[in-house]
């Protein structure tokens, strides 16, 4: 079958089977072609055409795709036991469970490994109930947690949660970066506060400083838990281990997902502290996951961790995103009838538009130039960056020149978009 059938069948496929509406707006972006291989920064399509990963698999990819240690680990892991039986002890599972506790800040201890971000965020909620025994969970309007039903309940966007009401009980949302708000709401019955240390689906949202060291103080005089969703921000997304690291706070559970896999399997984890576990102490069995744990996921996820530290990524972070930050400022200010604001930490960037329209037309022609890039979710103005960790000067260079071009293009045609 040559190239050309493949993707017609592919999108076919996509059109009876999956979803019309999504191969529609995959062609729409001028998507049309069929993934195929990725090394490092670079996702290749079926005919061999690169791309620079400017998207990193929504965080996925900090390690670029295929690092070559963690997929040593995994296939060696696959020819001892990818699977666990789950009644003799797991040493990957286990061996992973002290690393997150080493590289997790403070006296965070005990984890449970589960697949996913929205898992990593259900377990961290029953968890805070069962500690609690409180119900009122506070959470951020525009923030992401998921979309199970549970995380969905914290999520903070009625376009998700709609049509799905009703939720659970006992679930609010306030502005972000609003400590008034969240003085406002906060009482003894408040079992957690939730939140993304940066906002990432809300579009790259940072904090005020005293933002969230003024959350911990609030939970501390409650008695209610902090919960950082480091899902997107973990392991040196934005320059530091975990975002919270950027404001010296330790909250009580924290999730991380994504990254976590080092890009090549699913993962996701929730960490908490030794007093909060108690309840699980006493009752191993009422939080548990088949799949969750299993040993090729953690053997991924082990090495994952060791490449962070062993090649230096999390300062790469800080340094390059430091660098594509201020050449996109001054972007920013040749064009600001295109471009309203530059924002983000390390390599978590968002580029906020002038207007929705114009994010169209730049993903587009930053595709057809061989760059992907993508939206936040819940903030179609802003186009995200967030590449590999491993990011050189030179791509960065390369995707700044791209991106210079489409928005002098946009800037021409501003008045028809
Ligand atoms: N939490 C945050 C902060 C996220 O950004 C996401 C996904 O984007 C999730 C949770 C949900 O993760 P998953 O898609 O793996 O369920």
């Amino acid at each position: 079958m040559n190239s050309d059938n493949i993707i017609s069948e592919t999108i076919e496929n996509y059109e009876q089977y999956i979803n019309p509406a999504i191969a529609k707006l995959f062609r729409y972006m001028g998507l049309s072609t069929v993934e195929w291989k990725a090394e490092g920064n670079i996702i290749y399509d079926i005919d061999g055409k690169e791309y620079i990963d400017c998207l990193g698999g929504y965080g996925v990819f900090s390690l670029g795709h295929r690092h070559p240690k963690v997929v040593e680990a995994v296939k060696k892991q696959l020819d001892f036991m990818p699977l666990s039986s789950k009644v003799l002890f797991n040493k990957p599972m286990a061996d992973l469970s002290a690393l997150l506790a080493e590289i997790t800040p403070g006296e965070l201890q005990y984890s449970f490994i589960g697949n996913s971000g929205t898992e990593a965020v259900e377990g961290a909620l029953k968890l805070a109930r069962i500690h609690t025994g409180r119900s009122r969970i506070i959470s951020t309007t525009n923030s992401f947690h998921g979309k199970t039903l549970g995380s969905l309940s914290a999520t903070g966007r009625d376009l998700f949660r709609d049509p799905f009401k009703p939720l659970l009980d006992g679930f609010e949302h306030i502005p972000f970066n609003d400590l008034e708000a969240v003085k406002q709401v906060m009482s003894h019955d408040v079992a957690a506060v939730i939140v993304e240390p940066i906002q990432g689906e809300g579009g790259i949202i940072v904090p005020s400083d005293d933002y969230l060291p003024a959350l911990r103080k609030l939970c501390d005089e409650y008695g209610a838990l902090l919960i950082c969703d480091e899902v997107q921000t973990g392991l040196g997304r934005t320059g530091k281990m975990f975002a919270s690291d950027h404001y010296n706070v330790i909250p009580d559970i924290l999730t991380t997902a994504k990254a976590l896999g080092g890009g090549i399997m699913p993962i996701g984890a929730f960490t908490a502290k030794p007093d909060i576990w108690e309840k699980y102490i006493t009752s191993p069995f009422l939080h548990t996951s088949t799949f969750g744990g299993n040993p090729l996921a953690c053997v991924a996820a082990i090495a994952a961790i060791h490449v962070l530290r062993d090649e230096d990524i999390i300062n790469k972070s800080a340094t390059t995103g430091a660098y594509f930050l201020a050449k996109l400022k001054s972007l920013q200010q040749t064009y600001p009838d295109v471009i309203k604001d530059v924002r983000g930490k390390g390599l978590m960037i968002g580029i906020e538009l002038t207007k929705e329209g114009i994010g169209g037309l730049l993903i587009s022609e930053l595709v057809n130039k061989g760059v992907l890039a993508a939206y936040t979710l819940n903030n179609p103005k802003v186009i995200r960056m967030e590449p590999p960790l491993i990011i050189t000067k030179e791509l960065i260079d390369l995707v700044l020149k791209v991106l210079h071009d489409a928005v002098e293009m946009a800037h021409d045609m501003i008045e028809d978009l």
